[in-house]
């Protein structure tokens, strides 16, 4: 579970694993990425072999843990799923990986936050299916070795940025997940609430796709509340009116951003006369780890044209401006 995981409660856990996709066919967007592991996993299965270790890197809830589940779905194998602090000890890592049948998949989400003495076991685990384990210390200290079935270490994680160069080039596939657009997320927003048996409008589908950060798990959640409003005011229904009024009730944003996207475009407008500004300075501003912002925030902001990067920094777009309802304090922004 990641952070973003943890702060939600069962019942969005299970909302969510309800609507979640379990087969490749039913994945909506990332075409090039899901070309691509297709053929692997054909491939995989054709030699009878285990998948290549696979990372999954790009913001949350774009669909890391779904494609995993669907990847070992594909295989035919278990999936067994666990979080890079979760496995605190060699011990614990070596319990998960001697469980392990043949070509299995090990998911590991949040992986960049796998202890340091963990993840140089892991080294051997993925390159040659074995673990030297040290057991006991002083006179009495001894390795044994075990020897692992094929297996295929799925990593996921936000922060591809701290990944160590050895975890990262023992992984043969490397995907990252982009923002969907807003017909793709239109597309999960119906699918999503026909698994539900709830009646919507394209036109709503659309306005909750639209005001959704580019973010399936955004999306659904959207669709969750909306949907709370529709049955209480609308008998159900979910059309354009009532996804407005919830949307306006809720209080989200026009265009999608978040809190701390909205605190990252008005640290740069009221502290730095919008840009361009460093993003270590950015991050100090708004309290977040430059890194974060970088891998989490900043690839949305651009994509949706509200900040550019030039070679002085960060600069905020007269988008911005507009969406804030504050006045260029000079020219020159584009
Ligand atoms: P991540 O692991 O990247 O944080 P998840 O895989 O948990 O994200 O996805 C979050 C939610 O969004 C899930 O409920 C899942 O059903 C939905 N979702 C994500 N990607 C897609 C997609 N491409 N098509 C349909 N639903 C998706």
């Amino acid at each position: 579970l990641n952070r973003e995981k943890q702060g939600m409660n069962a019942a969005e856990r299970e909302f969510e694993n309800t609507i979640r996709p379990g087969q490749i066919k039913e994945f909506a967007g990332q075409p090039q990425l899901i070309e691509n592991l297709t053929i692997f996993i054909r491939a995989a299965k054709i030699r009878g072999e285990a998948l290549d270790h696979v990372l999954f890197h790009g913001p949350p809830g774009l669909g890391k843990t779904t494609l995993s589940r669907i990847v070992a779905n594909e295989l035919g194998v278990n999936i067994k799923e666990t979080s890079g602090p979760v496995i605190e000890k060699p011990g614990d890592l070596a319990g998960l990986l001697t469980s392990l049948e043949p070509n299995d998949v090990l998911f590991i989400d949040e992986i960049h936050r796998l202890s340091t003495v963990v993840e140089e076991y892991l080294y051997a685990a993925m390159e040659d299916y074995r673990l030297d384990i040290l057991i006991d210390s002083g006179p009495n200290a001894r390795s044994i070795q075990l020897s692992l079935n094929p297996f295929t270490l799925i990593g996921a994680t936000t922060r591809s940025g701290l990944l160590t160069a050895p975890l990262l080039s023992r992984f043969a596939i490397k995907s990252r997940l982009e923002y969907y657009s807003a017909e793709t997320l239109t597309k999960i927003v119906l699918r999503a609430a026909k698994i539900l048996g709830t009646t919507i409008s394209n036109a709503a589908a659309k306005e909750i796709a639209k005001r959704s950060r580019a973010t399936p798990r955004i999306a659904n959640g959207l669709l969750r509340r909306v949907r709370d409003f529709a049955q209480v005011l609308n008998d159900g229904e979910i059309d354009l009116g009532i996804t407005q009024h919830a949307l306006k009730a809720l209080n989200v944003d026009e265009y999608g951003l978040d809190d701390m996207d909205n605190r990252i475009l008005v640290a740069i407008i009221d502290k730095f006369k919008g840009g361009p500004v460093g993003i270590t300075t950015i991050a100090t501003a708004v309290g977040e780890e430059a890194g974060t912002l970088e891998e989490v925030y900043e690839p949305f902001l651009i994509q949706e044209g509200f900040m550019q990067r030039t070679p002085r920094g960060r600069e905020v777009t007269h988008k911005a401006y507009e969406h804030l309802g504050k006045k260029p304090n000079r020219g020159g922004n584009s």
